[in-house]
């Protein structure tokens, strides 16, 4: 193969010197073999001529503008490149063409072919163009050639065909780093943002697994999330058809903007994690879990689903068992949740040794991670307010093994402290809403004396029964009036508190030979309707003469001497699409007849 076949059939094909050049990625995205010692053309003249450093995870670019005799060198290089990009610029342009020195950042491997430069260059025009932070600095190497600041350029460059502007992009990852961006070609310069550490060469980044080169390296050298979301919106107003980074891989097409998102979002500055561990594999699984953890916490509106997948977390950097929560009350009895419970809020009496944790916990002050238990297998991470600090809950992690947490992590953990203390007092209060919202709704469908149900929870109910009723889903469905026999007797003898306490025996009775499925309602002052669904009609009387008598053996020598209380009632069995007012007419009838003919009775149709 000519060693000169290598550029991206993606990209338009080049020619130089008669000879074709081809971008490294060929059509069917197979990647052909490239030749680092020559220029490769990688926009209409645009140039990338660094030199390949073997085991360099850092290699490091230089780009030529072709531009007549008014050429421009991005980022010159190193005294460790700069040979090479000579002999690739010759192959283009004469070196002395080359009238714009551009130095996006003033780090060494940019610089250090300056001294070179100034001694070979010998027209006068020739310039260094940088920021004024980098020329403070550059001014030390003592160069004849002319530094100038691109903010006083109007941060542009306009010269034959080329249009240059300059970015500010401050921090990244120098004071006053900046980019070049070529306008006619929609080529950007980058500098450091965006650049990748790669194993070995790779001119074009292949796929959206270039990120995680791009992302290990910015975690190393950008200060912080909010200082590159900041330029790279910046970059996101730009027309960019392709990111020329001073290190890693060039980023061409669809990849351009989804290195950008990507970017936006990343958490840098990772070192100030840290302490002793420089290691920054470790430190990006532990920022991973970080941002992972803080998501389930914000995107969960369940907190048995938060709490599951927060275990899985977990899991990524401990070998976490299980995960519960104590919500801490001022008294003995705290409220646990955990999994068995569906982290539904149960009582727990801590056993002496977590109290006296506890305790040494809120004496020290001190809210960081503790081990305890056999070998250290239990984790507890004291969950405190932000603004307090004072201590709401503790998280128990159990540990399938044994094991001292190591700082990295103990600091992590602590991180993760104050947003779960948010979502576990959430969930609390949560919790103590829907239990009032149950005992507020409880009231207001029973009857407080009797604890039966009342008109209203029926009238609620009974469409849903009657309509599952119609539709055959529920075999037959019983109304059962019941009456209290000369109650008012009760009253006038015994007085209304007595009556009272007939009345809610009465009811006990009921409600307990009730099954699941069955309810009764108290309709009026001593008259309670009774819905049965039964299986069979034969049953409707033998269950009415059951309560009947049962009633009427209640004890009520406490209160009535030996009175005892009667009941009569009408059991009707109730007919398809009829009405809960023709069913109460038909029993009510029933009823009647069980009053005139004596009382003690439940009659039928
Ligand atoms: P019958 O056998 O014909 O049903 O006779 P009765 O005395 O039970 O019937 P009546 O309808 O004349 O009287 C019902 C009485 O029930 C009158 C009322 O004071 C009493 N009552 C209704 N609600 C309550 C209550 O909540 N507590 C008490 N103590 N009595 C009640
Ligand atoms: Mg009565
Ligand atoms: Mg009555």
């Amino acid at each position: 193969m000519d060693q000169n076949i290598y550029s991206a059939a993606s990209e338009n094909l080049y020619t130089i010197n008669q000879t074709l050049y081809y971008n490294y990625i060929n059509m069917d995205n197979t990647i052909l073999p490239y030749d680092t010692n020559n220029p490769i053309q990688v926009a209409s003249g645009i140039w990338w001529v660094g030199h390949y450093l073997e085991e360099d995870s850092f290699q490091c670019h230089s780009y030529l503008i072709e531009n007549g005799s008014d050429s421009i060198l991005i980022d010159p290089g190193s005294r460790l490149t700069f040979n090479k990009t000579y002999e690739k610029i010759e192959q283009i342009t004469p070196f002395n063409n080359i009238r714009y020195f551009i130095v996006n950042h003033p780090d060494p491997d940019i610089t250090g072919a300056l001294d070179t430069i100034d001694n070979i260059i010998t027209r006068e025009d020739a310039c260094i163009l940088s920021h004024w932070r980098s020329i403070a600095l550059l001014k030390h190497l003592d160069l004849k050639i002319p530094l100038r600041c691109v903010e006083k350029m109007n941060w542009q460059l306009k010269t034959g065909d080329r249009e240059l502007q300059f970015i500010f992009t401050p921090y990244l990852h120098f004071p006053g780093a900046f980019c070049t961006f070529d306008k006619g070609t929609g080529s950007l310069f980058s500098s450091d943002i965006a650049g990748g550490f790669t194993e070995g060469f790779s001119l074009y980044a292949v796929d959206e697994s270039y990120m995680e080169s791009v992302k290990l390296f910015h975690e190393h050298y950008m200060p912080s999330r909010e200082i590159l979301a900041f330029t790279i919106r910046k970059f996101e107003e730009l027309p960019l058809k392709r990111i020329l980074p001073q290190h890693g891989s060039i980023i061409t097409g669809k990849l351009v903007p989804f290195i950008l998102d990507q970017l936006k979002n990343l958490d840098c500055g990772l070192y100030l994690m840290t302490k002793t561990d420089t290691d920054i594999q470790k430190l990006s699984k532990l920022n991973r879990f970080l941002n992972d953890f803080i998501k389930t916490l914000v995107s969960n509106r369940h907190f048995d689903s938060t709490a599951r997948q927060l275990l899985k977390h977990i899991q990524k950097i401990i070998p976490a068992k299980s995960i519960k929560f104590l919500i801490i009350s001022d008294s003995k009895t705290w409220q646990l949740l955990e999994e068995e419970t569906r982290f539904q809020g149960t009582s727990y009496k801590p056993d002496e040794k977590l109290f006296e944790i506890y305790q040494s916990i809120l004496n020290s002050r001190d809210d960081s991670v503790h081990t305890f238990g056999e070998n250290n297998s239990t984790v507890i991470l004291p969950l405190s307010d932000a603004e307090s600090g004072i201590i709401l809950a503790l998280s128990l992690i159990d540990l399938s093994v044994g094991m001292k947490i190591d700082e990295e992590t103990y600091n992590i953990l602590k991180k993760v402290s104050a947003p779960l203390c948010i979502a576990v007092e959430r969930e609390i209060i949560q919790q103590k809403i829907y239990r009032e919202k149950q005992s507020f709704y409880e009231q207001a469908i029973k009857d407080p004396l009797t604890d039966l149900y009342n008109r209203t929870y029926m009238n609620e109910t009974i469409p849903r029964i009657f309509s599952h009723h119609d539709r055959g889903l529920l075999k037959e469905i019983v109304l059962l009036m019941l009456d209290l026999d000369h109650f008012k007797a009760v009253n006038d003898t015994f007085g209304h508190n007595t009556g009272d306490i007939v009345l809610k025996r009465v009811s006990e009775i009921i409600q307990k030979s009730l099954r699941a499925g069955d309810f009764a309602v108290r309709v009026g002052g001593e008259e309670i309707a009774v819905f049965l669904v039964l299986e069979s009609p034969e049953f409707k009387m033998s269950i009415a003469d059951r309560i009947r008598n049962e009633i009427k053996s209640i004890d009520f020598s406490d209160c009535m001497y030996s009175k005892k209380q009667t009941i009569s009632g009408g059991a009707v069995l109730r007919k398809k699409k009829e009405t809960l007012e023709e069913l109460f007419a038909r029993a009510d009838k029933c009823l009647y007849q069980s009053k005139k003919s004596g009382r003690d009775k439940i009659s039928e149709e």
